[in-house]
């Protein structure tokens, strides 16, 4: 079993599936074995069931934020982020569907939203809802209500744990259901674990980056109003990565603040002393790298992320797709391939606003020399005496440039949302396999 795992990413991705059902619905499993008192109907243990299962979903929320490794190696951070909103959306909804329907069964129950007269456990559940209602609203149109990043982490963090917190308390309170010690026994283990991953997320981990400091060596400024932040290990060996994962960075403060930012590691995963990142400037963190002195302390958190063309290994060949700072992991697949003398064929279309805005296109023009590279620069803003490609990746610009076998590559994308959507299209309707696409999400809230 334990090496059927280890070869196969999907097995380890089904067991986690397995897992993750099997917790959810233990609850359910628990209330089976033991027949409820008599007297109480279908619905009202229906409700209470639904209660459970919503309730433990909510604590494996934790564990599905808390960036444990081996769970993000199986699926990578885009689909895992994807499932924590549409089960918290999922979870949400079941914890509403639970009291609803006591109220709608029996009516006396709605005094339980008498908020001063009702008992503790009820106000525990009243609360517990409020705040996980705001944790969706927050989330789902974050952008709309203009939030900044920063303090909605925050609140996501503390709406969260006082929604879990105070629904455990009620699950609890409610001693119909927990009277037996090992029922008891589960959701106290449910309340650990929850407990456990908060202490991990904002102690044990941020510890854990302090013990591996990096110094800025250099910032470099290259084009598209990008730069180069180059950090050097101090006093270990550095990070290990593929090319193409990402790491967060925390700068200039100490990593229990949690205010880190995610990049993709530019540089060869095979030069370990210097890590180098390629920062575009879009916003008040970014907009500070180009003044970052050298010898500033830095921590990162990582290597995360599966859009790496080293878990294909035995691939004929790659099609590299990038716009604008998405060219940063593919930076590294090809600086990677290089060092290690890959003679597999790569092609590289990359999407830039004008011919002086192309990041690393010096690098890129070097990298020819040491591999098969064919680069296709696609211009919104073409000078006049160009003859290369312009416009938009399209279906038709894929077309002329991907090979006919298209099932012989993989296809890498990094983007912004709507080029990738587009070229995520363009291929599907190409008629390359779906397996064979991976991409790269920069907005990952
Ligand atoms: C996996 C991954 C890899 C990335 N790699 C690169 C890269 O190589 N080069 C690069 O220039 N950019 C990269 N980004 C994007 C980069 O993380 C954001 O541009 C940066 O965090 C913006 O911060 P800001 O304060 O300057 O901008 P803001 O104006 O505060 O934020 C702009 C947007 O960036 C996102 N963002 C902001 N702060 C964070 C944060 N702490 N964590 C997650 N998202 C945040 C939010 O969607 C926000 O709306 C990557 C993002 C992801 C998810």
């Amino acid at each position: 079993m334990r090496s059927l795992l280890m070869q196969s990413p999907i097995a380890i991705a089904t067991a986690w599936i397995g897992v993750y059902l099997l917790i959810i619905l233990s609850p359910l499993l628990t209330l089976l074995l033991y027949p409820a008192s008599p007297g109480r109907g279908f619905w009202l243990e229906f409700s209470v069931s639904l209660g459970f299962i919503g309730l433990a979903m909510m604590v494996l929320q934790f564990a599905l934020t808390a960036r444990i490794r081996t769970i993000e190696a199986a699926y990578g951070i885009d689909i895992i982020l994807q499932f924590h909103r549409y089960t918290s959306i999922v979870a949400f909804i079941l914890i509403l569907v639970h009291p609803t329907i006591l109220f709608v069964t029996d009516p006396d129950t709605l005094q339980l939203l008498n908020f001063l007269e009702a008992p503790w456990r009820a106000r525990a559940a009243v609360v517990a809802t409020l705040a996980l209602m705001l944790l969706i609203v927050t989330a789902v149109w974050r952008q709309r209500l203009n939030i900044p990043y920063e303090p909605w982490r925050l609140w996501h963090g503390i709406f969260a744990a006082t929604a879990v917190g105070l629904g455990l308390a009620h699950a609890f309170g409610v001693a119909n259901y927990l009277s037996l010690f090992w029922k008891r026994g589960l959701w106290l283990l449910f309340g650990l674990v929850a407990l456990w991953l908060l202490v991990f997320v904002r102690l044990v981990k941020p510890w854990q980056m302090s013990q591996h400091p990096y110094l800025v060596e250099r910032v470099v400024p290259e084009r598209g109003n990008v730069w180069t932040l180059v950090l050097r290990p101090r006093g270990h060996p550095g990070l290990a990565f593929q090319s193409g994962q990402f790491a967060w960075l925390t700068l200039a403060i100490s990593p229990f603040r949690m205010r880190e930012h995610p990049f993709s590691i530019a540089s060869s995963g095979d030069n370990l002393d210097c890590l180098e990142f390629g920062i575009k400037a879009v916003g008040d963190f970014t907009n500070s790298i180009k003044d970052v002195e050298p010898g500033t302390v830095a921590f990162l958190d990582g290597p995360y992320g599966v859009f790496t063309i080293e878990r294909y290994w035995d691939a004929a060949g790659f099609v590299l797709i990038a716009g604008g700072i998405g060219i940063t992991p593919i930076m590294s697949m090809l600086r990677t391939a290089a060092d290690r003398k890959d003679d597999r064929p790569f092609l590289l279309i990359y999407a830039s606003r004008s011919w002086d805005d192309i990041t690393y296109r010096e690098d890129l023009d070097r990298l020819k020399d040491k591999l098969d590279l064919t680069l296709v620069h696609v211009l919104r803003e073409a000078p006049d005496d160009w003859s290369g490609e312009t416009g938009y990746v399209d279906q038709a610009l894929l077309e002329r440039y991907i090979p006919t076998h298209r099932g012989s590559r993989h296809y890498f994308i990094c983007a912004i949302p709507k080029m990738m959507d587009q070229v995520e299209r363009a291929l599907h309707t190409l008629h390359v396999p779906v397996t064979h696409v991976h991409m790269e999400h920069y907005n990952l809230v």
